[in-house]
């Protein structure tokens, strides 16, 4: 599927499920395939065919160094439909079972784990000991634990280990992150992050904390926090926090609906920031500084992302995160180039070292001290 008449055709097809498509979209990725590109390719297998799996696969048919080349399921019809839609070999297709033996196939560089969160250190390993790099959806894991046992499994065998912070390569926050570099924002004093949706269905793996690790916190909390630290440019050195949770009937033990947490920089900047499962219309970043401010809204959902700060809109235009982060991730791993905001283990690994100290934090009542370094 690379050739300019099939991505066509996928978009076509796609425009019946997808009808709020912006051309602008559509017009900028088919301007990528266009450009001739001789150069190496990443070949990416996905572990996970669900939702954000489905994004990925469409997203990644406008790359130019990245190709969908293999599938990973424990459902062979969705295995079937999948070679199907994307042209996938058979050869390349496994289950959770048998995809250790992606060690011998040269058709696999990359495995991007798609999956409920406390199975990624278990398949990352695995992925790594097959010899083959890992992108792996965030959060990395379940705890910092488990994420530094990701990140020597890696390390030992000489392979990457990437984080799927798409807006880590989103131009609009990528101007904000250029403004406060620049000293646009003078220093900067405060940051406040809401991340939030209304969960549906109360059978879903995301409210079953042996499998989500937590609730809000894990899944959308996370934009929060790694978001204030790209948005400040410092790793905090402290954090309080607060849980409520006003329908336990669907909120079970373990499991957070609602979070505020409050983060302390060295440089004397704080932010506070809202986690919850039981709020709509929260998806918004803002950030002040001595000189001006910037304001994002929504600030990472799948965009386009909005925004503006004290010298006017943000204007950049808007493309497909997916496609962007796996372009940016091939250009990562085949060529040795370094992001603006790093995607590695060791990044995401800080952002479960806050999780666990905002847990702590949310259990004891006490403002917990981090160490991020
Ligand atoms: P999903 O439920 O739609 O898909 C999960 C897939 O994992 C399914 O195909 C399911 O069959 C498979 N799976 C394998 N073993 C399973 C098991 N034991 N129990 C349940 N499912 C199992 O979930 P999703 O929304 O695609 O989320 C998957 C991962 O992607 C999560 O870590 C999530 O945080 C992340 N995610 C990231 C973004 C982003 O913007 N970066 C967006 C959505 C999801």
């Amino acid at each position: 599927m690379n050739t300019r008449r099939d991505f066509l055709q996928l978009f076509a097809a796609s425009a019946v499920t997808l009808p709020l498509t912006p051309l602008s979209t559509l017009a900028h990725e088919m301007s990528i395939i266009e450009e001739k590109y001789e150069g190496p390719v990443l070949q990416v297998a996905i572990m996970g065919l669900g939702n954000y799996g489905g994004t990925v696969a469409k997203a990644m048919q406008g790359c130019k160094k990245a190709r969908l080349t293999g599938l990973i399921s424990g459902t062979p019809a969705k295995l079937k439909e999948w070679q199907a839609t994307y042209n996938i070999s058979p050869k390349n297709c496994y289950n959770y079972e048998n995809f250790d033996q992606i060690k011998n196939n040269p058709d696999i560089d990359a495995v991007y784990i798609i999956t409920p969160n406390a199975l990624h250190m278990e398949q990352a390993i695995r992925v790594a000991k097959a010899g083959k790099h890992v992108i792996c959806e965030k959060p990395m894991a379940l705890n910092a634990a488990e994420g530094q046992r990701m990140i020597e499994a890696c390390s030992k065998a000489g392979v990457s280990l990437l984080v799927g912070y798409r807006m880590h390569f989103e131009p609009k926050t990528l101007e904000v992150i250029r403004m406060r570099k620049n000293g646009d924002f003078g220093k900067v004093l405060f940051f406040q992050g809401q991340s939030g949706f209304n969960i549906g269905d109360p059978k879903q793996w995301r409210l079953n904390k042996a499998l989500s690790g937590g609730g809000s916190l894990m899944d959308i909390g996370i934009y929060s926090i790694n978001g204030a630290r790209y948005m400040v440019g410092e790793d905090p050195i402290w954090v309080t926090a607060q849980e409520t949770k006003t329908q336990p009937e669907r909120f079970g033990e373990g499991v957070d609906e609602t979070i505020q947490f409050q983060l302390g920089f060295p440089s004397g900047a704080v932010a506070s920031c809202l986690s919850t499962y039981a709020m709509n219309h929260l998806d918004r970043f803002y950030l002040n500084g001595e000189k001006g401010f910037a304001e994002m809204q929504p600030s990472t959902g799948y965009g386009p992302i909005k925004g503006r700060t004290h010298k006017g809109e943000l204007t950049q235009p808007h493309q497909s995160h997916q496609m962007v982060q796996m372009e940016e991730m091939a250009d990562i791993i085949i060529n040795a180039q370094t992001p603006t905001v790093a995607v590695d283990g060791a990044e995401a690994l800080k952002d479960l070292k806050i999780i666990d100290a905002i847990y702590e934090a949310c259990r004891t009542g006490k403002k917990v001290t981090l160490q991020l370094g």
